[in-house]
């Protein structure tokens, strides 16, 4: 099982697939007065940057669960390159639903579709977080309330009810059962950043499989992504990662 082969074209050159920076993750790792030995479980870790750099600045120890085996491989590599392969290690499997024995800071950033939505996946996650822990979830947000329907899909959204407002995502979550203690948002900058290289990845890739089955869809997607992206996205969505402590 693995996750469709497009998103490996878009971003095989991505250490975050999301649309946050080093920067601002090194600024989350800061915030969150991480401590050395803390255990961590992400789940939907993707080429594993969140646990390589916290372990190696924060002393963090933990496991990342992904279904790509390219990002996994990326992950293991980057452990390794970082020198921290004896503190994180990286799982090629499905995320929803797996559970370990509870943990200091449990995460999912940018796939809250592996517990069915933000709700689903705060339960998830609190399956493997120990009382008083820390828990992490990365989500989209309305910055701006699209136009129309049509702007709402070219966000790839499906309707309004797909993501909520920054307020109403905090106060949702605060529902839950949970105190927002910090959080940090994506800006249009860091949009650019996860968005833009998968328009160099895609055309790099073209360029080395011109007649692969599916040089043909890549090649119309590229033509005309960056519009969509500036016209939409990285106007109407905005992005955070929440810390959460339960109630
Ligand atoms: N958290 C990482 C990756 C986010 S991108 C980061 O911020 O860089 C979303 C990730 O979800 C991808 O790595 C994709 O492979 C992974 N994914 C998608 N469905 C999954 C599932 N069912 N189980 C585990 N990982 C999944």
């Amino acid at each position: 099982m693995d996750i469709p082969r497009i998103f490996t074209i878009r971003e095989s050159n991505h250490r975050i697939h999301n649309p946050i920076t080093p920067d601002k993750l090194a600024l989350l790792g800061r915030a969150l007065h991480l401590r050395p030995g803390m255990e961590a479980l992400d789940l939907a870790s993707g080429s594993g940057e969140m646990l390589c750099t916290w372990a190696r600045d924060h002393g963090l120890t933990g496991t990342g669960v992904d279904l790509c085996a390219m990002f996994t491989e990326q992950a293991r590599a980057r452990a390794v390159e970082l020198g921290v392969a004896d503190r994180v290690g990286f799982v090629h499997a499905d995320a929803a639903g797996y559970v370990t024995e509870p943990v200091d800071l449990v995460s999912c950033i940018g796939a809250t579709w592996i517990g069915g939505g933000l709700a689903g996946t705060v339960e998830l996650l609190a399956r493997s977080l120990r009382p008083g822990g820390l828990m992490l979830v990365g989500e989209p947000y309305w910055r701006r309330t699209p136009p129309d329907q049509e702007t709402i899909e070219a966000c790839e959204a499906t309707s309004m009810d797909d993501w909520l407002s920054l307020p109403e995502t905090l106060t949702h979550l605060s529902d839950l059962g949970y105190d927002v203690v910090e959080m940090v948002l994506a800006d249009q900058d860091s949009w650019d950043r996860y968005m833009a290289p998968q328009w160099f990845a895609m055309r790099t890739w073209l360029d080395e499989n011109p007649d692969d089955e599916m040089a043909e869809q890549v090649r119309a997607e590229l033509r005309t992504e960056p519009a969509r992206y500036a016209y939409s996205t990285r106007e109407h969505v905005g992005w955070g990662i929440f810390a959460l402590r339960q109630r």
